[in-house]
This record gives C-alpha cells, sequence and structure tokens, in this order.
C-alpha cells in the first residue's frame, strides 16, 4: 500500500512514521508513505499556501492553486483509490473503515490547516471526508496520522503475530477482554487462574466470555449489532 500524503506543516508528521509498528512497516515494504510539502507547489515567491477568506472573518484559508497542482502531479503518476481530506465534519472513523482501507493499493490524503480548505477543493478533487471525532484540531496532521495507523496495523505482515489484530476492540463488534503479563502475583493480586491452566479452548471461551461482559459493561449498544 502506498499512502500520499499533503500537509503545509510536514514536520508534524514525521515521527508518528518513524517509530514502532509503523516505521516497522515501511521498512518491511507493507506501507510506503510519502509526506509531501504543499509549500513545494506554490507558485508565488513568497511560497504562499493560505490567504484571507472572501467575505471577511477571523483565520486564514488553504489556497486552490498549490494544493491542486501537487495533487495534479501525483494524480498523473498513479491512480488513487481514494482522495481523502480530513474533516471535522467528515464521516467519523471506524473500525469497518479503517478494515475497508487497508485492502487499497493508493491513497491520498489531504490535512488541512487554519480555517480549513478552500471549499472548490472539496468539491472538485475529494473523494472522501474523514474526521476522528466531534472536536477540532488545529491541522489534519494527527488526524492523518491516526487514520494511517489505523489502516496500515491491518496490512498482512505488519503486526508480529497476524492474528492479533482480529483480536482486538471492535473486530466483531466485541470490545477486547483484559490482558495480564508476568508477574502471577503483584502485591497479591493474581493473574486468573484460568489463564495459567495452558488449557487453550478455555482459555478462548474464557476471552470470549470477558469480552461480552466488557462489552454489556461499557459499550453495550455494540452488542445489538453483534
Ligand atoms: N474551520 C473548520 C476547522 C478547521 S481545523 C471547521 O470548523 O470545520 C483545521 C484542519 O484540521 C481542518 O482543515 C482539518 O483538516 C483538520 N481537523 C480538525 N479537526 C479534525 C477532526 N476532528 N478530524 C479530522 N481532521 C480534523
Amino acid at each position: 500500500m502506498r499512502i500520499d500524503i499533503l500537509s503545509v506543516v510536514p514536520g508534524l508528521l514525521e515521527s508518528p512514521f518513524a517509530h514502532s509498528i509503523l516505521k516497522r512497516a515501511r521498512e518491511k515494504g507493507k506501507a510506503e508513505v510519502y509526506i509531501h510539502n504543499i509549500r513545494d507547489w506554490a507558485s508565488n515567491k513568497h511560497k504562499t499556501v493560505d490567504d484571507a477568506p472572501y467575505g471577511g472573518g477571523a483565520g486564514m484559508v488553504m489556497m486552490v492553486e498549490p494544493v491542486v497542482a501537487c495533487m495534479e502531479e501525483l494524480r498523473s503518476r498513479r491512480q488513487y483509490d481514494e482522495i481523502i481530506y480530513m474533516s471535522p465534519d467528515g464521516e467519523l472513523l471506524d473500525q469497518p473503515m479503517a478494515n475497508h482501507y487497508s485492502l487499497m493499493s493508493n491513497l491520498l490524503v489531504l490535512c488541512g490547516h487554519y480555517k480549513g480548505i478552500d471549499e472548490r477543493i472539496r468539491e472538485h478533487f475529494i473523494t472522501r471526508e474523514i474526521s476522528i471525532g466531534n472536536y477540532v484540531l488545529s491541522g489534519g496532521e494527527l488526524a492523518a496520522a491516526v487514520f494511517c495507523d489505523a489502516v496500515i496495523r491491518l496490512l498482512p505482515g505488519v503486526l508480529n503475530d497476524e492474528t492479533s489484530a482480529l483480536s482486538d476492540s471492535f473486530q466483531d463488534d466485541l470490545l477486547a477482554p483484559p490482558v495480564y503479563t508476568r508477574p502471577a502475583e503483584f502485591r497479591g493480586w493474581k493473574v486468573p487462574d484460568i489463564l495459567l491452566s495452558g488449557n487453550t479452548p478455555e482459555v478462548e471461551k474464557w476471552r470470549h466470555e470477558k469480552a461480552l461482559e466488557r462489552t454489556r459493561e461499557k459499550r453495550p449498544e455494540l452488542l445489538k449489532k453483534h
């Protein structure tokens, strides 16, 4: 999978892809992530990428020309399955959406900044708008990193134990069961005996029961779907 991310603050995107699972995914060639500085496509000598909004009011708006120039150059080289704009008014990101995008080959993700992007970019280029929650961030970069993390960890061969993504919360509309590691006892707090029993079918049964219990307690609305 290849993901091209367009941003006016590309530095914000360096760290999320340089560590842990996302780093490994890139090193193994499972995910290629390219971060593009929209400023490189600005045509004027000051490399301006934002301007005051028509009609007045506070804040700046990301200009149409540099974003379109960047998108058209990238689009001339490959076909994108989706051109995504991270936006608080987009569709809420969830696990089925992450699963869906993990099957794609080429994604382009545009991060907004300031008051947002010139509406004409949304009308003529964007094929999907995604929000990571009902709150406003100062830029789309952190949202894009969240989206890419949720997608890339699902790619085959990225997680060490390939089945582990399937046992995470929200797959099957169930929350994940509790997990423990050594020591078996800490300050008198014991790990449930069943997990030390070595009886795999019983452990699986226990985990399923705990997943149901936890979902019933914390997110009962998921069980209606289950
Ligand atoms: N004025 C806009 C918010 C702009 S915030 C509004 O009220 O809708 C600046 C940028 O941050 C946006 O262009 C978007 O790319 C990003 N952003 C902010 N909140 C986000 C969220 N919840 N999910 C995804 N992207 C978000």
